[in-house]
């Protein structure tokens, strides 16, 4: 089985995982990219991004017309008519659904749009917050299989949609407005934690705040606790989102129910339990800021960093981070004193 995206290519060759959800390969350079084509395809090395695409095209083309199968998903599944509506920027889509003798189609029952005039709203959508163009370059609306006057075309279309969990997200009054996601990416673009940590460290295909959301929705909250803490809730996610969903409302949401569900840990639990309470007396605040001022002073190295700690969680937090000291003085208090 082949990927035809460019980007999904480059990335089975090289046997990486996509890190953004409208480009997939955005950690890697036309360096990587020549090195995995010498190696795997046999080429001389270039880093000519033309010359990259032409081995791509030779590569893909052969395979095309010696495959019986051809195996698309669907930005859009139009309902009015049955159409699968495809969006690319390569044309792979055009080959990979005509030129096989069978083309299967694979896509979450979410993507069921009711009709055209939906259709053109969400196609202008996804084209502008995704890539800023007015459109994709291909859009494909595929009606079924090749007519008996047509010349192109499978001779077999099979759609199968996809349920895997989202039943259970469509019933959930909270988390419904997750399945709306048109999958352009503007979140990922926008998200201070993503741009910092990339796409692989959320563990799956769905990356940055709608992976946060979606993917302890879709795999359990028990296997992927972290995802929901991995925002700072700044917000930016929500407001560059194209089809509103409230994407810091539903993080902070997953938290309750990590709560709720007792998915915290025990020792958590405690320390929240501790903040919570000095948080409503200033006094066993400022007293535990002071101790904690105090000891990270102490325990900090002459350049004012903390890179040690003897045992537990912070131990393994400073193995690849050095932590500023705080400083002499609190924020409340330098603040108090220039009011003065
Ligand atoms: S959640 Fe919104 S911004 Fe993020 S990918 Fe989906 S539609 Fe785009």
């Amino acid at each position: 089985m082949w990927e035809t995206d460019l980007a999904e290519f480059i990335i089975q060759l090289d046997h990486d995982a996509p890190s953004h959800i409208v480009t997939a390969m955005i950690h890697k350079n036309r360096a990587a990219v020549g090195r995995a084509f010498m190696r795997e395809l046999g080429v001389p090395y270039t880093e000519d991004p033309e010359a990259l695409t032409r081995i791509a095209r030779e590569f893909l083309r052969d395979k095309y017309r010696r495959s019986d199968l051809g195996v698309s998903g669907a930005n859009f599944l139009l309902a009015e008519d049955g159409s699968i509506v495809l969006c690319t920027n390569e044309g792979n889509g055009r080959f990979c659904t005509t030129a096989p003798r069978v083309h299967i189609a694979l896509a979450g029952i979410e993507k069921l749009v009711a009709t055209r005039e939906h259709l053109a709203v969400l196609l202008k959508l996804l084209a502008r917050t995704s890539t800023a163009q007015p459109l994709t370059c291909y859009t494909n609306l595929i009606t079924g299989p090749r007519r008996a006057d047509e010349h192109d075309g499978p001779e077999q279309l099979h759609i199968i949609l996809l349920d895997n969990g989202r039943t259970g997200i469509l019933a959930d009054a909270t988390f419904r407005q997750a399945l709306r996601c048109i999958r352009c990416g503007a979140c990922l673009n926008v998200c201070p934690v993503y741009r910092n940590v990339g796409g692989h460290a959320y563990g799956s295909v769905y990356s940055g705040p709608i992976g946060a959301v979606i993917t302890p929705l879709l795999r359990g909250l028990q296997n992927y606790g972290d995802l929901p803490q991995a925002s700072s809730l700044c917000g930016a996610c929500g407001d560059a989102c194209p089809v509103k969903i409230d994407l810091p409302g539903l993080l902070i949401e997953l938290r309750h129910r990590q709560v709720q569900r007792r998915l915290v840990g025990r020792g958590e639990r405690l320390l929240m339990w501790l903040y919570a309470w000095a948080l409503k007396r200033p006094w066993a605040y400022r007293a535990g800021q002071a101790v904690q001022r105090l000891v990270l002073r102490v325990v900090a190295d002459r350049d004012g960093y903390v890179r040690r700690w003897p045992a537990g969680p912070s131990k393994k937090w400073l193995v690849a981070r050095d932590l500023p000291a705080p400083s002499r003085q609190s924020f409340t208090a330098s603040w108090s004193e220039q009011a003065r």
